[in-house]
């Protein structure tokens, strides 16, 4: 990978940290975006804000964990490891503290293989299923272990009382699979205790064979 190769990658994680901040997907320095380049992985520096980010000082880390370059990496950077090594496919993580993903994820008896139904054909088609991951507190590493278990099968997951991960083959997919979540759990809190259709088994189906993942 070149220089600018790797500059143009910081350069998207800014835009879309800014643009993700700006439209309330993250408050705070909450949530974390990572990109994989060739030596390594980009990822969002700790206590930062993903609305102002300095493509610089994004920090970049061995696949083993070892700061290369730029500011300290967010303390969350090893549960991305772990799913990038899960997801060969995969180059880039989307981590969000989204507020109605979080409430989702605080729910009491949800399903904890699939947390959210099938509302809409566009979350089937981006998400599919979302399995919950169990709590853990925050610098757990026994976090990357549960993710790395989960990411086998899945590129989306809901980490309990915490908020989702979303891995994709380009930035810009993991972002709108991201976005398309966070907008999901906040449609299915404002209809679930109301009478509603949500997509049949067959029309699920067919959306699977139409759009494989
Ligand atoms: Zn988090």
């Amino acid at each position: 990978m070149t220089k600018s190769t790797e500059h143009t990658l910081r350069d998207q994680i800014a835009q879309f940290g800014r643009s993700l901040f700006q439209r309330g997907y993250g408050c705070g320095s909450s949530g974390n975006i990572s990109v994989r380049v060739d030596d390594g992985v980009l990822v969002t520096p700790t206590n930062s804000c993903m609305g102002f980010l300095e493509p610089e000082q994004i920090s970049k880390v061995s696949f083993d964990g070892t700061h290369l370059s730029g500011a300290k990496p967010s303390k969350e950077t090893f549960f991305h490891l772990a799913m990038y090594e899960e997801r060969p496919r995969d180059t880039a993580i989307v981590h969000l503290h989204a507020t109605h993903s979080v409430a989702v994820s605080c729910l009491d008896g949800i399903d904890e293989s699939n947390v959210l139904p099938p509302m809409t054909a566009y979350y089937v088609m981006r998400i599919g299923a979302l399995p919950l991951v169990p709590y853990f507190r925050p610098g757990d590493r026994a976090l990357a272990d549960a993710v790395r278990g989960v990411a086998r099968d899945h590129h989306a997951m809901l980490l309990a009382n915490h908020g989702p991960v979303v891995s994709a083959p380009s930035l810009d997919a993991a972002v709108y699979s991201a976005e398309e979540l966070e907008e999901t759990a906040k449609l299915y809190l404002m209809i679930h205790d109301r009478p509603h259709r949500y997509l049949t088994s067959k029309q699920v189906a067919e959306l699977n064979e139409a759009f494989p993942n």
